[in-house]
């Protein structure tokens, strides 16, 4: 992004009151800076946003809520946990976004992730509000009763925070359909009501098909439509996808399906490399793995016959398409000019923010196409969405209408990042993105007065 002095002026002076604000916060100064260095350019030619301190406000989150979660292990031992909700904005819809167990969380994390989240639920053109949340605990090694007595520790204090018309957490990494399940359970029976208060749920108590490949397979229609704007299409393509778990899983499914041929697979001990491509069948087996048997993806490699590189990320194979699928800053500088010389044509983020702030200059400046992750794997809560909905209608779509509806929401995110980012022949996803994620927001914001 070129931006004028007085722009540059105006970037710099913003992001330090940010940082005085949020002291250490790095990952959320990262999501903002991201996000104004488009945004600040908008507003000057559209002041009536500046008046009224539309950004100051909305990197301001609505709400901070930190919380003790205590819970005995199976020796019987007490274990202490952190648990935290961001309610970031709720100025187009509820509070919606998911909830991360993992060790490595920190407010910074949960900041970026519900600040990322907002404009992501506003592209998805339904009325959802942007949060999210989690815990420091590590489900891996954990025994199902543990993750069972977690979930319900943690349930047993968000409940007070959270409803069905007010903030309705899913899943995200370390929370799969196991946790929801279980925290849906300990919810219901805390509030002595059944209502859709978590998506993700399973189809027998109110869940939606297709839930569980959306943020796979919208990341995969997003870079089918990029790709056909641009005259090419996937078919035949290679593909360099990290990550083992849900998003990467489905992303790979779907990828597989319209024709392409994924080569690596990754998890946080190394990837795979398969020159033959990894099939249907192979793939089947590494969902096996992953979430049935929680083996690593190492396996694949004695299984299968090909290389694995331990503690490396895949960015270094050739390939013309790119899903980082794992987890933040998981592509750098030098992964992204990797990626570039070796003939990489598109990137769709499926995990949030996986591309340093560098490595995204780099796709900027090389012209390549590369869509961030609040228009690229918003097919997720997208498909939450249409959730909350059936479970208000107290009906279930078939999966044929919500792949429709799921592809059809796609489509439209494409569209708007086009609207507002085409430049010439390129097409700045990230500006696109960004300017229609904002504009929804900031008009309700603006309709409400100083609230
Ligand atoms: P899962 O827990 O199912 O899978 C995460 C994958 O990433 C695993 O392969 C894991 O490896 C790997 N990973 C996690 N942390 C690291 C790390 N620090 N370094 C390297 N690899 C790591 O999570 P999801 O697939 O659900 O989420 C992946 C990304 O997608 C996240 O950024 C999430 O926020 C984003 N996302 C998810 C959505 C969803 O619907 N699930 C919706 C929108 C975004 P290992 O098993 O070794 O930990």
């Amino acid at each position: 992004m070129e931006l004028s002095s007085s722009q540059q002026e105006s970037l710099n002076r913003f992001m330090s009151g940010l940082q005085r604000r949020n002291p250490g916060e790095h990952e959320f100064h990262q999501a903002v800076l991201e996000f104004a260095e488009t945004i600040i350019p908008f507003l000057d030619e559209n002041p009536g946003y500046q008046e009224a301190r539309i950004l100051e406000r909305m990197t301001e989150p609505d709400r901070v809520l930190t919380f003790r979660v205590c819970w005995e292990d199976d020796k019987g031992a007490v274990r202490v946990h952190r648990g935290y909700r961001v309610q970031f904005n709720n100025a187009i819809g509820p509070y919606k976004g998911g909830l991360r167990f993992h060790p490595s969380v920190t407010l910074s994390i949960f900041k970026f992730l519900g600040f990322e989240q907002v404009f992501k639920n506003s592209l998805t053109t339904l009325p959802m509000g942007g949060a999210k949340g989690g815990a420091t605990f590590n489900p891996k090694n954990k025994s199902e009763r543990e993750i069972m007595r977690f979930c319900q520790a943690f349930i047993t204090e968000l409940h007070r925070h959270i409803g069905p018309y007010t903030d309705i957490p899913a899943g995200d990494i370390g929370v799969g359909g196991r946790e929801i399940s279980y925290m849906f359970g300990h919810y219901k029976r805390l509030t002595n009501q059944f209502t859709g208060t978590l998506t993700g749920k399973g189809l027998a108590f109110g869940g939606s098909l297709i839930r569980t490949e959306a943020t796979g397979y919208g990341a995969a229609y997003l870079m089918e439509n990029m790709l056909t704007r641009a005259g090419g299409s996937v078919w035949k393509k290679d593909c360099v996808i990290s990550g083992s778990g849900n998003v990467a899983q489905y992303a790979a499914e779907k990828m597989i399906q319209l024709g392409a041929k994924v080569v690596t697979m990754s998890d946080s001990d190394g990837f795979i490399h398969d020159k033959d491509g990894i099939d249907e069948e192979k793939l089947a087996w590494v969902m096996d793995l992953k979430n049935n048997r929680r083996g690593r993806i190492s396996e694949y490699a004695e299984k299968f016959e090909c290389d694995y590189f331990p503690g490396e990320r895949p960015w270094k194979v050739p390939c013309q398409l790119a899903f980082p699928c794992a987890t933040q800053n998981e592509l750098d500088e030098d992964d992204a000019k990797a990626l570039i010389e070796n003939g990489c044509m598109a990137v769709a983020e499926g995990a949030n923010m996986p591309t340093t702030a560098e490595a995204v200059h780099i796709f900027e400046n090389a012209k390549i196409l590369y869509v961030p992750s609040k228009a690229a794997n918003a097919g997720g809560v997208a498909v939450s969405g249409l959730e909350m909905t059936q479970n208000s209608m107290r009906l279930s779509w078939t999966r044929e209408e919500l792949d429709t509806r799921l592809r059809d929401i796609m489509s439209n995110i494409h569209r708007q990042c086009v609207t507002h980012g085409e430049d010439g022949d390129y097409v700045n996803y990230r500006k696109g993105a960004n300017i229609a994620g904002f504009m929804k927001v900031a008009d309700a914001m603006l309709a409400y007065g100083v609230v």
